[in-house]
């Protein structure tokens, strides 16, 4: 059961790679330069918040569901 929701406004993204670097577990550089979370919903947060912390544009966030 998912407990994190990850969220990205994908189309502000400036393909700068940082989250990519510090948390490859969940997320890759795609083909047309803007990075993907491999997933969306996770039972753990990870290191997905060091990728919201990385993201020079503040665009990922982690939601915690209940
Ligand atoms: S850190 Fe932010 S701007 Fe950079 S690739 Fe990841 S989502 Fe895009």
């Amino acid at each position: 059961m998912a407990k994190f929701k990850i969220t990205q406004q994908r189309e502000k993204c400036i393909g700068c790679g940082a989250c990519a670097a510090v948390c490859p577990a969940n997320w890759l550089m795609d083909d047309d330069g803007k990075s993907t979370p491999k997933k969306t919903e996770l039972a753990e947060e990870g290191c997905n918040k060091l990728a919201a912390e990385a993201c020079p544009l503040q665009i990922i966030k982690i939601v915690k569901l209940k």
